[in-house]
């Protein structure tokens, strides 16, 4: 098969590797699109460590084209999305069903080869079964709407509630409609018109770009309160922590704040605002039992794609795709390993 090799850091090799072999209990998945996403990214320039040579990628779909023995609740021909994290399943964490939190956990496109490839060899519980009709151009979603659909539950949000989505990248584009559906009334923050432009279109009430006094006075319009009900922070940058949790009238008193982003950098809070205004502080990691919900979602198309998936490439150009996902106007950048101009 065709796959793009990582072997270092801005090194891939695009080129013709032995087919993966299928064991019990797994599937062969054809990868139609493979998404990239911050991860990828990390991993490409070498930030995030990874053995070498690996093949990335952990935002993929395709059709099961083989199954090995004992697999029975998908079979060739099934199209799939792909949950690409599992626990170990033995640790303490696993056994209290806080799967997504297993420090054994086994990571598809980052501890073992991923979708940038034409096949990719999966454990029968990754793949998840999805309407023949879905175009892989939005099944492709499933991945980060499964993020985004954790993130919000962890928010509990009610219906009437106002919220504030920090980051109009993939994942806030996501969550501004999950929210909706929620019958949330939605603030958006981001960077860039463009962007909020978009997240008015898939239902944002009100948008604000930047921080400070700006972005406060956005949320006590929204919500005709001190601040908005509930805030998810999408983004992963200081920046954008400092601005959701730093900012006094963004929240209200008693409010939530999720963060799903994953800062790498430190970032600087004042906390005195959180503990004087009890701000409930939730992390949300990946997801747990939502993967399932996502597909369903995007079957049932309560959520709108079409408009985020803005660059598109054949395998062959894997590091054009990487430098896309860089790019200001892209939002979510995919590969299609079945396509031509490899
Ligand atoms: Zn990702
Ligand atoms: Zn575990």
């Amino acid at each position: 098969m065709n796959a793009a090799v990582l072997a270092g850091p801005r090194a891939f090799r695009v080129e013709t590797v032995r087919d993966p072999a299928v064991g019990p209990g797994e599937a062969l998945v054809r990868v139609e699109a493979a998404g990239i996403c911050g991860t990828d990214y990390r991993i490409w320039t070498g930030e995030r460590r990874v053995g070498y040579p690996l093949i990335p990628g952990h935002e993929f779909v395709g059709e099961i084209v083989a199954v090995g023995p004992g697999v029975t609740r998908i079979a060739p021909g099934d199209r799939v999305a792909v949950e690409p994290n599992w626990g170990c399943g033995t640790c303490d964490l696993c056994r209290d069903g806080l799967r997504n939190l297993c420090l054994a956990r086994t990571a598809v496109g980052i501890d073992r080869d991923g979708g940038f490839a034409e096949l990719a060899v999966l454990p029968e519980r990754a793949c998840w079964p999805a309407p023949a009709a879905l175009a892989s151009d939005v099944l492709l979603f499933a991945e980060p709407l499964a993020v985004v659909a954790r993130a919000v539950g962890r928010a509990d949000p009610r219906p009437g509630e106002s919220a504030a989505v920090v980051g109009a990248g993939t994942l806030g584009l996501l969550a501004v409609q999950l929210l909706r559906e929620r019958g949330c009334r939605v603030l958006a923050v981001g960077r860039t018109d463009r962007r909020l432009g978009l997240a008015r279109e898939l239902g944002a009430e009100a948008t604000v770009a930047g921080a400070g006094e700006e972005v406060t006075t956005a949320a006590r319009r929204l919500s005709g309160r001190d601040g908005v009900d509930l805030v998810i922070e999408t983004a992963g940058t200081a920046e954008a922590v400092e601005l959701a949790l730093g900012q006094v009238g963004f929240i209200r008193p008693g409010g939530r704040a999720v963060l799903t982003g994953l800062p790498h950098d430190p970032a600087r809070v004042e906390f005195f605002w959180v503990v004087r205004r009890e701000i409930d502080i939730r992390g949300s990691m990946i997801y747990r039992e939502e993967f399932g919900e996502a597909v369903r979602l995007l079957a049932e198309e309560r959520i709108h794609v079409g408009p985020l998936l803005t660059h598109r490439f054949p395998l062959s150009a894997i590091d054009a795709a990487m430098a896309a996902h860089r790019d200001p106007a892209s939002i979510k950048v995919a590969v299609f390993p079945g396509s031509a101009g490899r």
